[in-house]
């Protein structure tokens, strides 16, 4: 196969590779990715060539972020069109590690990062920030790249990843890279194929509200009021909202007022099955 990254599929022979671009005095960033990519995921490989000579993007669904009532089973899967996508983006290398070479059957280790990961998304999904940072870990560790990429779109994540390299002294550098939007601001997620033509058109509803939102807050409306009508306008267009708040950037913690410039909204909702998240700064 010509028109195909390369593709390696077990921790040695990643570190192999890394190992020798290191030797060849070439910085190399890691983007970590469950696959189906989208615009959303290739534009880390962007983001990731501004600071490295050398890119590997690594594709596992992982399986420790799911609860046994998610949609593990059913998660987009494609491979081939993935591999022909990062090929044409000029990424340098793949990883597909298979299941046990992730976790061994006797695997014992988990990673939690207290506090942040309790809020937001870890509220309603408490089994999603251990997973995240027990594979993100290991595959910072397996890799040994000087960056790794990490979208605003999962924000709460980067800002878990970030703890959890720093608290364990893993000597990556952890970048952000701003969300990527479909036309009408629908923030790109691989699980917006699993939204019905209907919900598909009401989906941008939730950009759409935190940009109303961070606007009524500059204007001098109320927090409290400007989440509450948030709420409101989600609810009517039949979004199940799971939470809509006010957020210090940097630490996470709740504020009630725009004290400093880092002030950032987060939502999550349901549109049908289909959990949505998204965040903007004020
Ligand atoms: P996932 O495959 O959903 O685990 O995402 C892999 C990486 O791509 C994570 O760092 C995500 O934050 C990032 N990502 C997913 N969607 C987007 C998007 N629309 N814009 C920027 N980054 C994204």
């Amino acid at each position: 196969m010509s028109n195909t990254p390369d593709v390696v599929r077990t921790v040695k022979e990643l570190r192999g590779i890394t190992a020798e671009w290191r030797r060849d005095g070439e910085a190399s960033a890691l983007i970590p990715t469950m696959g189906a990519l989208h615009e959303g995921h290739l534009s880390l490989i962007d983001l990731a060539h501004e600071h490295a000579d050398r890119s590997v993007v690594s594709i596992f669904v992982n399986p420790k972020q799911f609860s046994p009532a998610e949609d593990l089973a059913t998660y987009p899967r494609d491979e081939e069109g993935d591999l022909e996508k990062l090929y044409e983006r000029d990424a340098d290398l793949v990883y597909i590690p298979d299941g046990p070479e992730m976790y061994p059957p006797d695997f014992s280790t988990s990673i939690g990062v207290e506090g942040m990961s309790q809020s937001l998304c870890g509220a309603s999904r408490p089994h999603f920030f251990g997973g995240v940072a027990t594979v993100v870990a290991k595959l910072l560790i397996q890799a040994q790249c000087d960056y790794a990429v990490f979208g605003e779109k999962d924000y709460q994540q980067l800002l878990v990843v970030r703890r959890m390299a720093r608290d364990l002294n893993i000597p990556t550098e952890i970048l952000g890279a701003p969300t990527v939007r479909e036309d009408d601001g629908l923030a790109m997620s691989s699980r917006n194929q699993y939204l019905s033509r209907q919900d598909r058109e009401m989906a941008p509803h939730l950009y759409a509200v935190l940009e109303n939102v961070a606007e009524s807050i500059r204007a001098g409306v109320a927090v409290g009021k400007a989440l509450h009508e948030g709420v409101q306008v989600l609810a009517q267009a039949g979004f199940d909202v799971d939470y809509l708040e006010l957020r210090d950037g940097r630490t996470l913690e709740p504020i009630d007022a725009l004290t400093e410039s880092s002030g950032r909204i987060f939502a999550g909702a349901y549109l049908g099955k289909t959990r949505l998240i998204d965040n903007i700064a004020v």
